[in-house]
């Protein structure tokens, strides 16, 4: 298939664009490397310099690259910045992706994979999270990415738009080989930030409160690696085949992982240990969230191949150790 990769070029799209051309596709990038990195592409790998939201041009590519099918991963994604800059998310994640989609129904491109979020379901009334728990964001991220799959439902009854949107739980970890990863600017997450204080690229990590009512007191978050992620998006194309298919999957291991246990799997695979220190609770953290992703392993046939922290922490950590500067 001929697959147009929007966000391509930033940290689970150049994954997925690698996993595309392992499976005998062929990935085309849109990104306008606000976030992304050319260097995260293979060079036979075509890159346009646009925004998603420019119709035109995206217009003219899905037409002039003969695109069957639509992956989008470009959104802003600072929880924090989403509350105190909400325009800036509503206009990047709502305005432009609904941009994306109009450029596709009038090129008669109607097959769409979207990134979406666990964030999409709030504080859970219970947990393992299903798919059929209601979804009440508490930020405007959240609610960005509840938008757009709202929208995709409509536009999937009234234009037959084919779509999956998964709810990914936390990406992380990096490309087997170590030549390409996570580098964000600045860096909020976890993994990164507990590598860079093992190896003194950082001051000693803050770890946001340990007084949750969870077994160490650290809130259990189910990390999931970006290769398995990459995967399910394409296991998912079978399904799109069908007019107006609308299809909704959890991305998780299923594993809640505190955050000392994520400080114990970077020691592990550092060989140092990681300087923190226990600071006030994070604005907006739930206790846990962790996902009940048997949907997508029943329908997709999806197999997670990193089960526990530690194979995903070591991978983050051949990338880490390679490219300490990320991409420079
Ligand atoms: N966390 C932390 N210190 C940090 C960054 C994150 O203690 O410097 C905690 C955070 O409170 C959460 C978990 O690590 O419980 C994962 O946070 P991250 O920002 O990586 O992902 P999120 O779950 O917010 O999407």
């Amino acid at each position: 298939m001929n697959v147009l990769v929007v966000g391509g070029a930033g940290y689970i799209g150049s994954h997925c664009v690698r996993q595309l051309l392992a499976a005998g596709h062929r990935p085309v990038v849109v990104d306008n490397l606000v976030f992304g990195h050319a260097k995260a592409l293979p060079t036979m790998v075509r890159l346009h310099r646009v925004d998603l939201g420019d119709e035109e041009a995206v217009g003219r590519i899905l037409r002039d690259e003969h695109i069957d099918v639509v992956m989008h991963f470009a959104a802003f994604a600072y929880v924090g910045e989403s509350v105190t800059d909400p325009l800036k998310y509503y206009f990047n994640n709502v305005v432009a992706t609904l941009r994306l989609l109009r450029a596709m129904l009038a090129a008669n491109v109607k097959q769409f994979v979207f990134s979406s979020t666990c964030a999409t379901y709030g504080v859970p009334a219970s947990m393992p999270i299903t798919e059929l728990l209601p979804q009440a964001p508490i930020n405007p991220y959240g609610q960005t990415k509840l938008d757009v799959e709202n929208a995709l439902k409509a536009l999937s009854r009234a234009h037959g738009l084919s779509f999956a949107a998964f709810r990914y739980f936390n990406a992380a970890g990096a490309a087997e080989d170590g030549t390409i990863g996570e580098s964000h600017n600045p860096e909020t997450h976890l993994i990164p930030l507990a590598i860079d204080a093992a190896v003194g690229r950082r001051s000693a990590l803050q770890v946001f409160g340990n007084d949750y009512p969870t077994p160490d007191g650290t809130c259990l978050r189910d990390y999931v690696h970006v290769d398995d992620l990459s995967r399910a998006h394409i296991a998912v194309f079978d399904k799109l085949s069908k007019p107006g298919a609308a299809h909704f999957y959890n991305l998780g291991t299923g594993n809640p992982t505190s955050v000392f246990e994520v400080i114990q799997a970077v020691e592990k695979a550092t060989g140092k240990k990681v300087p923190y220190s226990v600071v006030a609770r994070r604005a907006g953290d739930p206790p846990a969230l962790y996902a009940d992703s048997s949907k997508a392993v029943r329908e997709l046939d999806w197999r997670i191949q990193y089960k526990d922290i530690d194979s995903i922490v070591a991978s983050a950590w051949r990338w880490h150790s390679r490219s300490p500067n990320g991409y420079g």
